[in-house]
């Protein structure tokens, strides 16, 4: 079967959006700044913004902090008059979820559940916040599985009533000028995904490799 186009879907879905007089209003899921970086960019002109920092998986605290630190900068240097808002760091969450899956790979079991959740907790919030739309950033990694993180927001969608905006934000050379931003705002671009397994992992190449 082939494989949906979800970025063909989201320029389509931006297309209509320009043939209209109001811009509707967005709840985008940030799972750090350089991931955010090419996608508020991409999404700015469309669409009136509130980020959603939602990340109970990362590990340890400091991470979250400076993550979160990272992306309030980003957004104050790019100029965007965009808020933040952020869920309290609650980890106990994530090793709930993350329960007999601790070692497992990336793109394993526990990294649905980890995105589930995070996609869930954004669905609630932009129901809770009268948002047209709802996403997340995360489609933009190269290492996470577009085609889960889509159907799973449809799913969200339909339970709270809110319309996902189905994306794949490599689409346009999105990754690398994801990299291009990054640069240019001197971002933190982390070495790990965000979870104690994704580090542990991540510390175990680094020495493999030498
Ligand atoms: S590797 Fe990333 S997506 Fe997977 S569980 Fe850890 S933080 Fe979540």
């Amino acid at each position: 079967m082939a494989k949906t186009n979800y970025g063909k879907i989201l320029d389509g879905k931006l297309k209509d959006i320009s043939e209209k007089c109001e811009k509707p209003s967005l709840l985008l899921h940030a799972c750090c700044a350089p991931c955010s970086s090419h996608t508020l960019d991409f999404l700015n002109d469309y669409f009136d913004i509130l980020l959603y920092f939602c990340n109970p998986n990362i590990s340890p605290e400091s991470e979250f902090i400076y993550r979160l630190d990272e992306l309030k900068r980003l957004v104050a240097e790019m100029d965007f008059n965009i808020p933040v808002e952020v869920e309290e760091y609650k980890p106990e969450i994530f090793y709930s979820l993350a329960k007999g899956l601790e070692n497992l790979p990336e793109r394993s079991e526990r990294c649905r559940k980890c995105i589930r959740y995070r996609l869930e907790m954004s669905g609630q919030k932009a129901k809770m916040l009268g948002c047209d739309y709802f996403t997340t950033t995360l489609t933009i990694s190269p290492h996470k599985d577009s085609g889960f993180i889509n159907e799973y927001g449809a799913e969200v969608a339909e339970k709270y009533g809110v319309e996902y905006l189905f994306s794949d934000f490599k689409k346009h050379d999105g990754y690398r000028h994801s990299i291009e931003l990054s640069k240019k705002y001197n971002l933190y671009r982390q070495n790990y995904c965000g979870c104690i397994y994704s580090k542990i992992n991540s510390e175990k190449d680094r020495l493999k490799n030498g």
